[in-house]
């Protein structure tokens, strides 16, 4: 009863747009550039992002919210933005000489979801290629390679025909999203309801993520994509 429950939940509340979504975010790899971390935009953070940052740092969370922190100019409830620093206004937690972020590991939740997972409702685009960012243009020349190789095609009619093996693919895709954003215990939760698990081996999972991808993304756009960093 309790997985009924579940399923039903999840397929209620969770968009589809979401999974492809999770999926190219398993598939990508961070190159870091740092240029996502300095310009215009800014990071947006709330209290559990800010303990975070305190119990990374040894600090306490009101030192952590002084320190790095400013009000939020969008007045989202209950967020403040990552202070930005110097002419190229650089998030304050980034470290100019590496160009990697001083908590990578323990980074906000919105910048562990960049730049695959777009929680903004209001777009359109289901999936966002950033211009400047070198991850991405390694990952569209990925996209573009495996989206002709056999192999994957195959993959990607196998798994068009499998409705259970799909299913579980999107529970393990949300759970690989919960464990990502720290929430280890939600994830197990999900496990232990729905008898679903993560793969032990990354690479099959990887696998099955790239032809979820390419089963349910249009690559058509991806010949125009052009890197500008
Ligand atoms: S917290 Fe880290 S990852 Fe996030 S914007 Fe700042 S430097 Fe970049
Ligand atoms: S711009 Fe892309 S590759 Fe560069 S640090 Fe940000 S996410 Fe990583």
């Amino acid at each position: 009863m309790e997985k009924d429950s579940f399923m039903q939940w999840f397929s209620r509340e969770i968009p589809q747009t979401l999974f492809p979504q999770i999926a190219a975010q398993v598939l990508f790899r961070c190159e870091n550039c740092g240029e996502c971390c300095r310009g215009e935009g800014y990071a947006l953070v709330d209290e559990a992002d800010v303990q975070e940052i305190a119990r990374t740092l040894g600090i306490r969370p009101n030192q952590a919210r002084d320190r790095f922190t400013d009000p939020d100019p969008g007045k989202n409830r209950g967020c403040r933005i990552l202070k930005s620093i110097g002419p190229e206004r650089s998030c304050c937690l980034l470290d100019q000489q590496a160009k990697m972020c001083k908590i990578y590991n323990h980074r906000p939740r919105i910048c562990r979801t960049f730049p695959m997972i777009n929680a903004d409702t209001e777009t359109e685009e289901i999936i966002s290629f950033y211009s400047d960012c070198l991850g991405t243009a390694k990952f569209v020349k990925m996209l573009q390679e495996k989206r002709i190789d056999p192999q994957v095609q195959k993959e990607i009619e196998s798994l068009t025909k499998q409705t259970e093996r799909l299913q579980a693919l999107q529970i393990m895709l949300f759970m690989w999203l919960r464990r990502m954003m720290g929430e280890i215990e939600e994830a197990e939760q999900i496990c232990r309801i729905t008898g679903v698990s993560l793969p032990p081996e990354e690479s099959s999972f990887q696998k099955d993520c790239l032809a979820y991808f390419l089963m349910t993304m249009t690559t058509d756009g991806l010949d125009e994509y052009q890197y500008e960093g």
